[in-house]
């Protein structure tokens, strides 16, 4: 990472890349694919979309030949370097849900929950140990109308049956104590994971099940003829029955789909392991994870070793989509985060951070992944997570099996997944417009009214968030 001479001590000595890997023991990238293969499914993406994919794809289908393919290493994009938080929801939130899709939002609201309890059991029945712990979430808020909001989105939780109460005082003192935040919201169902082991479980489980694994083999053409889809890639071409493409941010394989998501860099950092004195200096000594409200928010977790993962607050998009490895390096954003968590945190303002990183969000105008079929039914897709994919993705990767099966499911009918977002507008308007719905989104956190653009953009269905 640069070093700019005004970047805070406190950063000093932080590592240039996600915590979680290093908690991962390592293990040895699968062989690139050399020569010319085969197979019944093939899986473009080793996150944890295509992981799922090919996990639930083994248990529906235990002889099919199975192959996923990664350009890099299982894990080594967004799976790998997220925050954890895991969802009782694949709609972005109940909010989303009700604003979007009023007429399915009870849907929405019920698999979302029903999925975050399935995902719970599939890492139980699989013996997939990746920290998975059900603590609850705390959101919390700064601001009179941050407040207003918060009260509104606790009535909007009684209204659809989730467990959720307002705390203040010591009430929130106890879950936590910041002299910047006022009032908290309290979900009891929501749970954290350690994202870069339940990446390396999956890929271990999918691995044992008899998938073929290829890393650091990027799939560079698809092309559809009467026998099945090639896949370009080059070391070889594979030719297969049917296709899953689970890339995220990546630029999409089907051109056509470019314009549907654009990609959102959101940066983290994580601090050195900290006592229980310290924690109980915040008043964290729960399990519990948090985010603070606003359109530009912050998400703070523990590790297993109780450091403190910080990050949120900035949301990157580089003029064109440009998306590289140094992008995920940004030292202002590094140093705000940081003057951030010493002004929420004042009894840990001189704790060092240990590593500092960034990743890329694939954010749709929803904020809500949509799927899809295309090349006669041959080829499955699922994008535009927005910054809420871990378990999110279970979901959509079951979605996309009922797709390439034909199926007709509760999964397939939703309005929500099968249709397609408002799509982004090409360059130089799309940058244009990022700025302005983000200087309206910044200002709106500021003096709690939101002005005309976000008010237009919210009229066409257009969100923006990570
Ligand atoms: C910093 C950060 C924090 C986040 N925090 C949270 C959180 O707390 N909770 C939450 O729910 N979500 C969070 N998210 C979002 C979540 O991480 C993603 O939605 C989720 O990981 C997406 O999984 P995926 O499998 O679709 O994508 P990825 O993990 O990005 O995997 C896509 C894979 O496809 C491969 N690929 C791409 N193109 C090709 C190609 N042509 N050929 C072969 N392989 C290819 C890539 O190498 C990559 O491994 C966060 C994201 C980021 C970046």
């Amino acid at each position: 990472m640069a070093r700019p001479a005004d970047l805070p001590p406190m950063l000093a000595h932080a590592r240039p890349r996600p915590f979680w890997p290093d908690t991962v023991p390592a293990s040895t990238p699968a062989p690139a694919l050399d020569g010319d293969i085969a197979c019944d499914l093939a899986i473009v993406g080793g996150g944890f979309l295509g992981l799922w994919s090919a996990v639930h794809a083994r248990l529906r289908y235990p002889d099919a030949r199975i192959v996923v393919l990664d350009a890099g290493v299982c894990g080594g994009a967004a799976s790998g370097r997220n925050g954890g938080f895991c969802a009782p929801s694949i709609s972005h939130g109940p909010g989303n849900a009700m604003r979007r899709w009023p007429d399915e939002a009870e849907t929405l609201i019920r698999l979302g929950a029903e999925n975050l309890n399935d995902f719970a059991e599939d890492l139980e029945a699989l013996a997939i140990e990746a920290e998975f712990e059900r603590g609850g979430k705390l959101v919390v808020a700064r601001t009179p109308w941050q407040e207003e909001a918060l009260k509104e989105t606790g009535r909007l939780f009684a209204r659809c049956g989730i467990p959720a109460r307002l705390l203040r005082g010591t009430a929130l003192a106890e879950k936590l104590d910041s002299p910047v935040y006022t009032c908290g919201l309290w979900e009891e169902n929501y749970a954290l994971v350690n994202p870069a082991k339940l990446v390396a479980e999956l890929r271990r489980v999918a691995m044992a099940s008899g998938t073929c694994l290829y890393e650091n083999t990027p799939v560079t053409g698809l092309r559809t003829s009467d026998d099945g889809v090639g896949l370009q890639t080059p070391g070889g071409a594979l030719r297969a029955g049917k296709v899953i493409l689970a890339t995220n941010a990546a630029r999409p394989l089907l051109r056509r789909l470019a314009p549907a998501v654009i990609p959102v860099y959101d940066y983290a950092l994580m601090t050195a392991p900290l006592t229980q004195a310290q924690l109980a200096s915040i008043g964290w000594t729960g399990r519990h994870g948090i985010s603070d409200s606003g359109n530009q928010f912050h998400y703070l977790r523990k590790s297993a070793d109780n450091r403190i993962l910080w990050g949120g607050y900035d949301a990157i998009y580089h003029f064109g989509g440009r998306r590289d490895a140094e992008r995920t390096q940004r030292p202002q954003s590094f140093a705000r985060l940081a003057e951030q968590f010493a002004e929420a945190f004042p009894p840990l303002a001189d704790t060092p951070f240990d590593y500092a990183w960034g990743g890329v969000i694939d954010t749709s105008a929803r904020t809500t992944f949509f799927t899809g079929l295309s090349e006669g039914g041959r080829v499955a897709w699922a994008m535009g997570f927005t910054g809420q994919g871990v378990t999110a993705t279970r979901f959509a990767a079951l979605s996309l099996l009922d797709r390439l099966d034909g199926l007709q499911t509760e999964r397939t009918r939703l309005r929500m997944t099968s249709t397609r977002p408002f799509p982004f507008p090409p360059e130089p308007l799309l940058y244009a417009s990022v700025r302005m719905a983000q200087h309206g989104l910044a200002q709106e956190d500021r003096t709690g009214r939101c002005g005309l653009t976000l008010k237009a953009l919210d009229a066409l269905g257009i969100g923006f968030d990570s």
